[in-house]
């Protein structure tokens, strides 16, 4: 099928497009064919299939871009180390990752000029990231989904969103040496992420 892009956030992992018959798609990093991140606004092509909560959109491709720049959708960033305006791009790894053994995964984006880290991924989601190993692992962005789409839409989700956020980043380091409690953690939320893959 062929769409464009309604908005990507590379700090999220997701996003949505509109296909060319008005259907709303989810769709995230792990569906984007090549490093080329995708703004708003792109063309794509991509193969539309079922989702839980409604059609996800797979192997997305950037097919064409809009010629002008509009500010408010420019996605890019100024680079620390050479001061030009990127888009950062992803860096695939394949490796270990705490319990997560031989999962090829993202490790951070950087700037395509001159290499610069712009991002550092792993540090991004505590400890759903702790657990699964990595910031963009389908289940953690799926979690990120649950957050932004259920928890931060109530006020008491809200609020468990920021104690969250509070409380995570020692537990999330103390988790790293308890595989069995990241274990009996990842269970758990292996079926909350389930409802939002
Ligand atoms: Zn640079």
């Amino acid at each position: 099928m062929k769409g464009k892009v309604k908005w990507f956030s590379a700090d999220k992992g997701y996003g949505y497009l509109i296909a060319e018959d008005g259907t709303e798609h989810y769709f995230n990093v792990r569906h984007i064919q090549g490093s080329d991140l995708p703004r708003n606004g792109d063309e794509v092509a991509f193969e539309s299939a079922p989702g839980k909560r409604g059609p996800i959109a797979k192997q997305v491709q950037i097919t064409g871009r809009p010629q002008k720049k509009q500010d408010s959708n420019d996605e890019r960033v100024v680079c620390k180390g050479c001061g030009k305006k990127m888009v950062p791009r992803f860096v695939y790894r394949r490796g270990r990752a705490s319990w997560t053994a031989h999962r090829s995964y993202i490790s951070r984006s950087v700037c395509p000029y001159c290499a610069t880290t712009y991002q550092d991924l792993d540090k991004g989601c505590f400890i759903a990231t702790a657990v699964y190993g990595d910031a963009y692992a389908e289940e953690v962005i799926a979690l990120r989904r649950f957050r932004d789409e259920t928890l931060l839409r109530h006020r008491a989700g809200s609020w468990l969103v920021a104690l969250y956020y509070r409380l995570s980043p020692p537990l999330a380091e103390r988790l790293k040496r308890m595989p069995g409690t990241a274990a009996w953690i990842r269970r758990l939320l292996d079926r909350l992420a389930a409802r939002y893959q």
